[in-house]
């Protein structure tokens, strides 16, 4: 059964591409390639294409027949959005509303949607659940709760299904090492540490010791790239049950200070990471932390992979082997 993957190019969507395999779906990934890598697509065929075009996405829908869309294409750096809000609003929002109405038109309405913990914004080191009200603080978290808001109305109006998933911190890699995390600028902190590690930049830069947390620097709940994109099959599953129309915080509850990502990476490395404390970073809320178990109980969804060991040892593997080449 073919299953459209959006941004299937990219560091989650090819591990999703893999999972899908895996149980036994043709991922169709349709990506433009702007942050995805033409290497990372293993597991199916692909379509170049942009979701602001909307030939480019009728094609998909000539060539293949999707029986349900994983929609992970989006520009994601807080940075980026902070600086070119606009870039946010017409790539992820009106992307997606090309897509969705494409959903629509063709009786495809079984729709995972990768949303962000970033809907929520800062709510004062409390822990989230799916409840929470959502104040992004940036154009991408705003982007990512405009598109929840469409997937609601399309619903409503033209019975699209849709689950939709709250990421909090995705890191690690593919176990075996054949997809992995490899962003063209990296902006995220594991990658950036395992890049000094590996002697690619001469330190980590940490952003912020002023925070109000025990160690000063933000919180963040990491969940294993493995264990989330099982929750999405489960999730697909659960769609072409006939279930739908619900959201789940995906992240292990367990927050982790930014000098503890690096003490971890320390030690899982056996190397030294050199580090310079820096200003804060424009956007940054200071804890993100799940405060769910939905997606446990109502998926059966378990978070098997993702200590931090193991998900810096899985990111590490891949790192020195990592080979996509444009
Ligand atoms: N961070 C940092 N130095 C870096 C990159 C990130 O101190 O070079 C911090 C960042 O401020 C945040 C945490 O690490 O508190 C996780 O950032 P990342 O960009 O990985 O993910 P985000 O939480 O922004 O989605």
């Amino acid at each position: 059964m073919d299953i459209l993957v959006t941004g299937g190019a990219g560091y989650i969507g090819s591990h999703a591409c893999k999972a899908l395999a895996r149980a036994g779906f043709t991922p169709i990934t349709f990506d433009n390639f702007s942050t995805g890598w033409r290497d990372a697509v293993r597991f199916g065929p692909y379509v170049e294409g942009d979701l602001t075009d909307k030939s480019s996405i009728a094609r998909v829908f000539q060539e293949h027949d999707p029986k349900a869309i994983l929609h992970f294409a989006a520009l994601s750096r807080v940075d980026e959005a902070m600086s070119n809000p606009g870039l946010y609003w017409r790539n992820n929002v009106l992307g997606s509303l090309n897509l969705i109405e494409a959903a629509v038109e063709h009786g495809c309405l079984d729709f995972v949607f990768s949303s962000t913990c970033a809907t929520y914004g800062d709510q004062d080191n409390v822990v989230l659940d799916e409840s929470s009200p959502q104040e992004p603080l940036n154009a991408y978290g705003a982007s990512k709760l405009t598109v929840e808001r469409i997937l609601h109305d399309f619903g409503v109006t033209h019975g699209l299904r849709h689950v939709i998933f709250r990421y909090f911190n995705v890191a690690g890699a593919d176990p075996e090492a054949e997809v992995g995390e490899f962003h063209r600028p990296e902006t995220h902190l594991i990658p950036i540490v395992l890049d000094a590690v590996a002697g690619i930049r001469d330190g980590v830069t940490i952003y912020g010791t002023d925070y109000p947390t025990e160690d000063g620097t933000c919180i963040r709940d990491y969940v294993h790239v493995s264990d989330l994109v099982d929750a999405h099959v489960l999730g697909l599953r659960w769609l072409m049950e006939g279930k739908g129309n619900e959201v789940f915080n995906l992240g292990t509850g367990s927050g982790f200070s930014v000098r503890e990502v690096i003490d971890s990476a320390r030690r899982v490395t056996n190397r030294d990471v050199p580090t310079t404390l820096g200003d804060r970073r424009a956007g940054d809320a200071v804890k993100l932390v799940s405060g769910s178990t939905r997606a446990e109980e109502e998926l059966n969804w378990q978070p098997r992979q993702s200590t931090m060991h193991q998900m810096i040892e899985d990111a590490w593997r891949w790192h020195q082997v990592a080979d996509y080449r444009e």
